[in-house]
């Protein structure tokens, strides 16, 4: 199906709601019925069709079949958080005493629940380099189950030949969960080149106005059937049907708004490596980073994250440069219609991420869609401070 037919067209039922161009909010808990058969047949299908907002809502469903079909996978399970979709999804996959393969440096929080949440549960796992794919060969033991990929990690960007390893996963009968957050479903689609289960931070591009915090599984029909009968329901982080309906509203404008936040953070980074105070740019689409022919290959085209390092050591000056980026909101997150900054300084001086291997001269930074002078201008003015 064509892209603009999913997004505009795909599970919109519009003459059951009055024509309505856009979709109801069915913000209901629970739906109710004129006969004690009616009811039984529809709790038999708690998982297809509104018994019980845990489980199945209209709104979230409408949402879901979009994502499913952006995504090239038969089903999509939407959650409360990105969090809450890794969770599950590695959850549905792993018992006691089983290993998981995942990415060195991933996203904080999945960082936790392997590294911290997972061994109290026997499960344990390696973390590799995952820029070449043999790391993934020799890290793995006789009772591997799982690999965790992620497309690529924030900060730094290193990204994985997924085609190769997912190869590599099929001859020995381990499940890819891949993190496709940083491209969405409009520039890269893991299931295409074999990966099993693919999660989102919806709250980033996919609802694109910071307003809400979603997460989104998409997967085959045999996962959403395990995952939706155990972690879904019984973990329960549904969630809220107003929320599903600012994600629907969010997804008529997320191939404009991608291709605009990554042209200008094209310009932004040509921009930056010629900009004597600072020192590298990490950006998967410029010639300059060592993957930028795998990004090429993997992706459809540029996202907007990217990262600099200053030619300063001074924390004063950095700090200076930082609260004088004044286009670029200081907050974490990214994927709004809003440019922001997050700096490496601020995970040193707290006491929950001081363990961070960034250098304090590090900033990520993310292009919303503010138009490119305005953000060259902020950055003129913020690199007279260094
Ligand atoms: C934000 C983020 C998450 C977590 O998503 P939440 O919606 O904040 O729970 C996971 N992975 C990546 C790459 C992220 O940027």
């Amino acid at each position: 199906m064509e892209l603009s037919q999913i997004i505009n067209e795909l599970g919109e039922d519009r003459e059951h709601y009055f024509n309505a161009t856009t979709p109801p909010l069915i913000q209901s808990s629970n739906f109710s019925y004129s006969s004690v058969a009616e009811m039984a047949r529809h709790l038999d299908h708690e998982d297809e069709i509104p018994f019980y907002t845990r489980g199945v809502n209209p709104t979230t469903d409408m949402l879901q079949q979009k994502l499913a079909a952006l995504e090239g996978t038969e089903k999509a399970i939407v959650v409360g958080s990105g969090s809450a979709a890794m969770a599950m999804a590695v959850l549905s996959q792993v018992k006691q005493g089983d290993h998981i393969i995942c990415v060195r440096k991933p996203y904080s929080w999945t960082n936790k629940l392997l590294d911290i949440l997972l061994p109290r549960f026997g499960v344990e796992t390696t973390f590799v380099d995952g820029r070449d794919p043999k790391n993934f060969e020799e890290a793995k033991q006789h009772n591997t189950r799982l690999v965790i990929l992620e497309s690529p990690n924030s900060w730094t960007f290193e990204m994985q030949d997924v085609p190769a390893i997912t190869k590599w996963t099929k001859t020995h009968g381990l499940v890819t969960i891949m993190d496709n957050s940083y491209c969405s479903p409009i520039l890269y689609n893991p299931a295409k080149d074999g990966v099993d289960i693919i999660i989102h931070s919806a709250t980033k591009y996919i609802s694109g106005h910071s307003d809400a915090v979603a997460g989104v599984i998409c997967c085959n029909h045999d996962n959403y059937e395990k995952i939706f009968s155990s972690e879904f329901m019984t973990l329960g982080p549904a969630i809220s049907p107003f929320n599903s309906w600012l994600l629907l509203r969010g997804l008529r404008t997320l191939p404009l708004r991608i291709r605009q936040s990554g042209e200008t953070t094209m310009k932004l980074v040509e921009y930056l490596h010629n900009q004597e105070k600072v020192d590298q740019v990490f950006f998967p689409f410029h010639p300059s980073h060592e993957q930028y022919e795998l990004a090429r290959k993997l992706f459809k085209g540029p996202a907007g994250q990217f990262t600099i390092t200053l030619k300063a050591t001074d924390e004063d000056k950095i700090e200076g440069f930082c609260n004088n980026l004044n286009a670029f909101q200081l907050a974490c997150s990214w994927g709004g219609f809003e440019s922001l900054q997050f700096p490496a300084m601020t995970l040193y001086r707290s006491k929950n991420y001081n363990k961070t291997t960034f250098p304090p001269n590090m900033v990520r930074l993310y292009t919303g869609l503010e138009e490119f002078d305005y953000l060259k201008n902020s950055f003129d003015k913020a690199l007279e401070m260094i």
